[in-house]
């Protein structure tokens, strides 16, 4: 669910350095504003390239 909060302020995302709402990052309470520093579409970018690079590793583990 999408606070009041999360829709009223914006920061900018450390990786791709777009101004997006609070509600486009991931909590965090170690973070800054107690969310991380890179927004959601960067993350799942890593994560989409992480996968891509440990595949092979990630099926072989069962
Ligand atoms: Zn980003």
């Amino acid at each position: 669910m999408i606070s009041e909060w999360e829709m009223s302020y914006q920061k900018q995302c450390s990786k791709c350095k777009k101004i997006k709402f609070f509600s486009e990052f991931t909590k965090n309470k170690k973070g800054k504003f107690g969310l991380v520093s890179n927004c959601n579409e960067c993350r799942k970018q890593y994560a989409a390239k992480y996968y891509e690079k440990n595949k092979e590793k990630i099926s072989k583990k069962k």
